[in-house]
């Protein structure tokens, strides 16, 4: 074995998730390697632009714990790094008492809220106008939580922090570096790794490569169900003189079916909002048929959407861009170690929700690859649930 290219733990994708799990990795005082196949922080995968929700308003009760051990993660890597990653604004939850749908419901979210003890503002209807004067109409039976430990999440410059912070700690991080995993052996105590670089071994492998994970599990005799939606998201202009807040409607089409949209005033740009929605017109089950190219016809449903629901918006989109969603088969995530590999950890499946879970998720990598668990509860995630892996 060449000691030189032999890593205790290697990494393959360098999005948001990959970084953590190389910053967490060299900070265990583990000699770590991570492959990304693009450039750093590239505009092809899950983790572009500038803002991402971060909240621990969630249906499921673990998950809103998960979420509290995450907050406490980033508090951490913002005091040992200096860096503001989070920007505590608030979150505005509202709508209708829809079933929970994959993002959650009002109702179920108020019972965790209230069972954890975590403070949370409510409103009814009259509230809602009163309180946020940027509604111009809301449909009968609206109501709404605000939760004030929610926070924007600044993308571009957390990626930056886990990147520069993984190599301070010693990680050795390639970029336009694609990586393929060699006739993997269950039980193996060793892997090999091709990619343009030469060939690297190593005794841990982290796989984090979202909407290309099929490809890169491919050789372990693993597919999953998944489905790589292609999101859609704009600045629209906004009156400067209404605050507006962090937002998520909980709406219903007419069938009933959940219609869901939501927004943030971006700190990049004043006097807009950048709004966006849960659904896409396009599905894809590879990255490769994706055109990255803004849908017309979802961005002209959020701008309807904006100027029925709110006052001084224009509709026009503005810097419209796509980003990836890669959704597992029943919307939840895969957090696990691969079946028969107990030292080879996944996410995958991040179903357009893991960037508030990068300190998290990439500690819990970490601790799966090297040591087989982890302390956090994270079942709910399990690679074997009904579904997941393709028969
Ligand atoms: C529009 C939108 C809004 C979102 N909003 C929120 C939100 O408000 N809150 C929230 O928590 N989450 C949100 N998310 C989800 C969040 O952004 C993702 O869950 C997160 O970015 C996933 O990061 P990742 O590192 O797993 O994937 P990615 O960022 O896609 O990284 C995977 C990387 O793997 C690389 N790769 C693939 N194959 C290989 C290979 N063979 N070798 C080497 N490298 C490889 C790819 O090039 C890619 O860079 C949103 C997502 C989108 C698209």
């Amino acid at each position: 074995m060449d000691q030189d290219n032999h890593y205790d733990v290697a990494i393959i994708g360098g999005g948001t998730i990959g970084l953590s799990a190389a910053y967490y990795a060299a900070a265990a005082g583990k000699k770590t390697v991570l492959f990304e196949k693009n450039v750093f922080y590239n505009d092809k995968g899950s983790s572009d632009g500038y803002s991402r929700m971060f909240r621990v308003m969630y249906s499921e009760p673990n998950s809103a714990m998960l979420a509290e051990s995450s907050l406490a993660l980033w508090n951490e890597i913002e005091q040992d790094t200096g860096v503001q990653l989070l920007k505590r604004n608030g979150l505005l939850f509202y709508g209708k008492n829809t079933e929970a749908s994959a993002e959650g419901g009002l109702l179920q979210c108020q019972e965790t809220m209230t069972a954890l003890g975590i403070p949370f503002q409510q409103y009814d209807r009259a509230g809602l106008f009163e309180n946020y004067p940027m509604f111009r109409e809301l449909p009968d039976g609206y109501w709404g939580l605000n939760q004030a430990s929610s926070a924007t999440t600044e993308v571009q410059q957390s990626l930056r922090t886990f990147h520069d912070f993984a190599i301070k700690k010693g990680a050795t991080l390639l970029s336009e570096c694609p990586a393929r995993v060699v006739d993997p052996k269950p039980g193996a105590q060793s892997y090999t790794i091709d990619t343009p670089r030469g060939r690297f071994t190593a005794s841990s492998l982290i796989m984090a490569p979202s909407a290309w994970s099929n490809q890169v599990f491919a050789p372990f005799g693993i597919q999953l169900n998944l489905s790589i939606w292609q999101m859609n998201v704009a600045y629209f202009r906004v009156d400067p003189s209404l605050p507006w807040p962090m937002w998520f409607e909980f709406g219903e089409d007419s069938e009933q079916k959940p219609l869901q949209f939501y927004g943030f005033p971006p700190l990049e740009r004043p006097g807009y909002i950048k709004a966006s929605c849960e659904f896409s017109n396009q599905h894809y089950t590879d990255p490769s048929q994706c055109s990255y190219q803004p849908d017309p016809r979802t961005l002209k449903q959020i701008g309807d959407f904006l100027v029925t629901r709110f006052r001084g918006v224009d509709p026009t989109p503005h810097d419209a861009a796509t980003c990836l969603y890669t959704m597992s088969a029943d919307g939840q995530m895969i957090l696990d170690t691969l079946p028969g590999y107990p030292n080879v950890a996944v996410l995958s499946g991040d179903s357009g929700r893991a960037f508030k879970f990068t300190p998290l998720f990439g500690r819990i990598l970490m601790q799966l690859a090297t040591t087989g668990k982890t302390p956090y509860d994270i079942s709910e995630f399990s690679i074997k649930r009904e579904g997941i892996i393709k028969a």
